[in-house]
Order: structure tokens, then C-alpha cells, then sequence
């Protein structure tokens, strides 16, 4: 045994990296185990999330958004010539972005004593863990406590095997070089979504083939088919639910797909890419060595109770490799929790108020229940809705599609869902988040003086318009 260490992560996404800093902070000795390399060939830490997933998305979502704004500033009096976009410059900001984010987890670590342990881990006991490098050297560990935090990986079609070439995965999707003429997406969730609109505003025909008869099926249902109107009226993504692929062929300059559309009809298309994006699988079958009882579900998710502790004592896993949403954000509290309860403290965490954001323009964020779950649960509530069109500072900046919706439950006025589709949706819903986990009322929401003029006063007139009390709001009688 190489060396013994009150806590082994093994991975350091959001879910490990945080949990590792989090356990260091509390003064124990913590390694963790990360295999990735970046694209220098270096290792590097910050899972998926940094890497490969929300900050490189990101980073390609702000800047085709602002190439796509820049063709509409002429509302605002301003005139720009000759707009052009330039994909290799935009690429070397998105990475300069991931590794400025990553070699900060590697400060982290330097600046907790945190070690890492450059490898694949794999759980060998239920205190032992073995690391094996690049070179096939294997070194094992001792772990008081062990947190698995491998994470998860996109799931694969036989019918679309990904080349990286011209079917790629999201991972491709983030390093095309130029703009594909004619792009088809396959899946229409989140990834879909928020790529496809990255390559559409740069100038992509985007087509998305969805297997589904309905589009982002668990979204509040007035969300989504405002979503859907938008996205196809406006952006025009061509997005075609109820659609089965048999099968692609990739060649030197194209890609062809066949499928089955919504009526039935065998099609033939041809693109110059392909993104399949249907789905991620946890990763946890190879950090699992033999039967040492660690049970996992049918999907191959570890199973775990609400504290994250598995089957085996002393070994816990956190993040996508778990039930749960897939979200980053969820991961990193999950690695706190775990980290704070070694410890010995009794941190808990509430899944019932975890935001989700589609970051798409606008943004689609929710938290807590929507309408389809409270009444198939026979909940009785109230709604509330205040669109951003009759908001100042919205028309100021030439940004009104969508609205705020509040959810009420109709005998206590507790504030059981809220749902918005807008521009900065992700930071409005985090304030109804913030009022949901303090147990507040619409009442409450509507009582508080907001900045004016703010999107947020959005939020305040929907929580007003639960008891039929918007101001700005034609239509509502005020009670
Ligand atoms: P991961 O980030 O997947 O990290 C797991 C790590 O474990 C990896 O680094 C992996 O290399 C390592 N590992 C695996 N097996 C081993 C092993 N045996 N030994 C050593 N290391 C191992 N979520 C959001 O909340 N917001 C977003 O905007 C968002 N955007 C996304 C965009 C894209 C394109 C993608 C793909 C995902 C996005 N997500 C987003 C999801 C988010 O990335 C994940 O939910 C999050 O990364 C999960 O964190 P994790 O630590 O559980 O797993
Ligand atoms: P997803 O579950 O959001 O969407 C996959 C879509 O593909 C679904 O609509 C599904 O019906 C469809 N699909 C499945 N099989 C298909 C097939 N054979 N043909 C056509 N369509 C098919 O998954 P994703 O978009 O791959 O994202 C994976 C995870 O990553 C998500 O669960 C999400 O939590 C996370 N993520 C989050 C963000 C964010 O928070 N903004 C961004 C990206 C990814």
C-alpha cells in the first residue's frame, strides 16, 4: 500500500473536486483520482463540466449570441458594417476560458493539500483503491473513506456510431472548425438544444430529430410549447418531433440519415455533420472491481440514500454517477454534503429546489413543481403569470419574449413551482429558489419592494397576479 488517506475521490468534476476541497478544508488528508487529459495532453481537473460540458457550451453560447445580436442593433440606432465571425478565434477563447477555470481547481488542490493522483481509480475493497497512469503502473491506496465521483458519459446509437469526424457527440460539437451548412441534431433535450442554437446563429440549417411525440416532455407545459414556437417561428430550428434514425454513412464530405418521420415516411437526408445527443450514462462500471457490494440500479446508476452513502459502508458516491438530475450544480453540493457528513456534521441536502436552466436565448429555468405533476398529485394551487413584454427593463433592452410563472399552493400560499422562459431566466428562478427553501408565500413575493426598472419585477407581478393583484397587467381584475 503507496499511502494511506482519511478520504480517495475518485474524479474530479464538480461532484469530486468540490467534495476533495470540502473534506481538505475540514482538515482531513485527501487525495483524489482523475484520469482526463485536456486537449494539451495534460491532465486536468474539472470533469466534464469544465472541460467538455457547461463552460465550454457556454462560452460558445454568449459568443454566437452576441454574433447574432450584432445583426439586430440597428433598433437601437447603432449600424455595423461588414459583421463577420471568425470560428478559430472563437475556439481559442472558449479554451482559454476552460483552462483559465481548470488550472484554478489545480490551485485549489495545491492550496488545500489536496493530492492528486493522475490515473484511473477503481474501488478494489472497501478501503482500498488502485490507480492505474498512462503507462500501465498500478499503485494502490488506503481510504478510510471513499467517494465515487466518475461521473458520466454520452450515451451512444449502433444506428450513429460517432467518429468525431462527421457524427460527433457534444463533445465534438464543441470543436467544429467552421460553421456546418447543414447540421442535424440528433435529440432535441438540453444539449440539443443549446448547441443546435450555438451552430444555428452562426449560420447552421439546423434540423433536430426528436424521438419523442412531445417536445421537453417534463417542462412545465406551457414552457415548453412556448419554447417550441419560439424556437422553430423565430430561430427557425427545424425541429421534428416523433422521429426514429435506422441509420447514418458517413463519407469524406457528407454524412447521410435515414429516418422515420413523425407520419410514418421513410426519409433520406444528407448533412455535413451530425450530433447525436440523446442522453448520458452514469460511468460506473469500471471504477466497480468484482462483487464487492456496491449495488447499482438497472441503468447502472450507483445506488445511493439521500446522504449519498452506498450499500458498503465508508464508501459514498455523488453527482451523474447517482440518481437525480444530471446537473452540475447538484453534484457539487452532493460532494459538500458527503464531505461535511465524514466529518461528522449532519449536513442534508433538499433535492425538492434544485434549478434547471436550458440556456438557450431565452433562457428556460424552473424550480419545484410544475402544473402536469401538482395536478396529477391532486394538488390544488393558484397561478400566477406576468410576461416580459409589459416590463421597462425588458423593452429597453429589446428583449421581450417570455414570462414568469408562480405556482401557489391554494390553501397555504406556499410558492410550489415557478417556471420562467426569458432572458436571464437562470438568475430570476434562483430567487424563487431562494423563497421556496425559506418556505415563502406568493404573498410574501409580492409584499417586497423590487429595483425598478429590473427583469426581476417580472418575478414580483407574477407572485402579485397569483391573487389576481398584478399592477402592469392588462386583463387581471385587481381583487
Ligand atoms: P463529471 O463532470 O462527468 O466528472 C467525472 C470525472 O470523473 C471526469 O473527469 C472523469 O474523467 C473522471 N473519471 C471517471 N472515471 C474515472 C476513474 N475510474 N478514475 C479516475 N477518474 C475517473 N450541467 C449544469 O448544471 N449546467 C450546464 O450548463 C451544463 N451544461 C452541460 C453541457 C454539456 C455539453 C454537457 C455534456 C453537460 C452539461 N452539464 C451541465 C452537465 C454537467 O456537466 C454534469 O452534470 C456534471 O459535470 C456532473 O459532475 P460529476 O462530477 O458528477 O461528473
Ligand atoms: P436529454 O435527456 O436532455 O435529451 C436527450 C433527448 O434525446 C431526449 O429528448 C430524448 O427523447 C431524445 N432521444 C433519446 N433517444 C433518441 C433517439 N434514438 N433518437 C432521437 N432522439 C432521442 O439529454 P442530453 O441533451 O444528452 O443531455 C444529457 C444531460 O446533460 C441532461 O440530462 C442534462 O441534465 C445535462 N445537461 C445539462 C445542461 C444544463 O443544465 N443547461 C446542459 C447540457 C446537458
Amino acid at each position: 500500500m503507496s499511502e494511506t488517506f482519511d478520504v480517495v475521490v475518485i474524479g474530479a468534476g464538480p461532484a469530486g473536486y468540490v467534495a476533495a476541497i470540502r473534506a481538505a478544508q475540514l482538515g482531513m488528508k485527501v487525495a483524489c483520482v482523475e484520469n482526463m487529459l485536456g486537449k494539451n495532453g495534460k491532465p486536468t481537473l474539472g470533469g466534464t463540466c469544465l472541460n467538455v460540458g457547461c463552460i465550454p457550451s457556454k462560452a460558445l453560447l454568449d459568443s454566437s449570441y452576441l454574433f447574432h445580436q450584432a445583426h439586430t442593433l440597428q433598433v437601437h440606432g447603432v449600424s455595423v458594417k461588414d459583421i463577420s465571425v471568425d470560428i478559430p478565434a472563437m475556439m481559442a477563447r472558449k479554451d482559454k476560458i476552460v483552462n483559465q477555470l481548470t488550472g484554478g481547481i489545480h490551485q485549489l488542490f495545491k492550496a488545500n493539500g489536496v493530492t492528486h493522483l493522475v490515473g484511473k481509480g477503481r474501488l478494489l475493497a472497501q478501503h482500498q483503491v488502485e490507480v492505474t497512469d498512462e503507462t500501465g503502473n498500478l499503485q494502490r491506496y488506503g481510504a478510510r473513506h471513499v467517494i465515487i465521483a466518475t461521473g458520466s458519459s454520452p450515451i451512444t446509437l449502433s444506428v450513429a456510431p460517432v467518429d468525431q469526424q462527421r457524427i460527433v457527440d457534444s463533445t465534438g460539437a464543441l470543436e467544429f472548425l467552421e460553421v456546418p451548412k447543414r447540421l442535424c441534431v440528433i435529440g432535441a433535450g438540453v444539449i440539443g438544444l443549446e448547441l443546435g442554437s450555438v451552430w444555428a446563429r452562426l449560420g447552421s440549417q439546423v434540423v433536430l430529430l426528436e424521438a419523442l411525440e412531445k417536445f421537453l416532455p417534463t417542462l412545465d407545459g406551457q414552457i415548453s410549447k412556448e419554447a417550441f414556437k419560439l424556437f422553430t417561428k423565430q430561430q427557425g430550428l427545424d425541429i421534428r418531433l416523433n422521429c426514429r434514425v435506422t441509420a447514418t454513412q458517413s463519407r469524406q464530405g457528407d454524412v447521410t440519415v435515414d429516418y422515420i418521420d413523425g407520419e410514418g415516411r421513410t426519409v433520406t437526408e444528407v448533412f455535413d455533420k451530425v450530433i447525436v445527443c440523446v442522453g448520458r450514462r452514469p460511468n460506473s462500471q469500471d471504477v466497480l472491481v468484482g462483487d464487492i457490494g456496491i449495488a447499482t440500479d438497472e441503468r447502472g446508476f450507483i445506488r445511493v440514500d439521500d446522504y449519498c452513502t452506498t450499500s458498503v459502508p465508508g464508501v459514498y458516491a455523488v453527482g451523474d454517477v447517482v440518481r437525480g438530475p444530471m446537473l452540475a450544480h447538484k453534484a457539487m453540493e452532493e460532494g459538500v454534503m458527503v464531505a461535511e457528513r465524514i466529518a461528522g456534521q449532519a449536513t442534508a441536502m433538499n433535492y425538492r429546489y434544485i434549478p434547471a436552466v436550458i440556456y438557450t436565448h431565452p433562457e428556460i429555468a424552473g424550480v419545484g413543481k410544475t402544473e402536469e405533476q401538482l395536478a396529477s398529485e391532486n394538488i390544488e394551487y393558484n397561478v400566477g403569470m406576468f410576461p416580459f413584454v409589459a416590463n421597462g427593463r425588458a423593452l429597453a433592452a429589446n428583449d421581450t419574449a417570455g414570462w414568469v410563472k408562480i405556482i401557489a399552493d391554494k390553501s397555504s400560499d406556499c410558492i410550489l413551482g415557478a417556471h420562467i422562459i426569458g432572458s436571464s431566466a437562470a438568475d430570476l428562478v434562483q430567487q424563487m429558489a431562494i423563497a421556496m427553501e425559506f418556505g415563502a408565500t406568493a404573498e410574501d413575493i409580492g409584499m417586497m419592494v423590487f429595483s425598478h426598472p429590473a427583469l426581476s419585477e417580472a418575478v414580483h407581478e407574477a407572485a402579485l397576479d397569483v391573487h389576481g393583484h398584478a399592477v402592469h397587467k392588462v386583463g387581471r381584475k385587481r381583487k
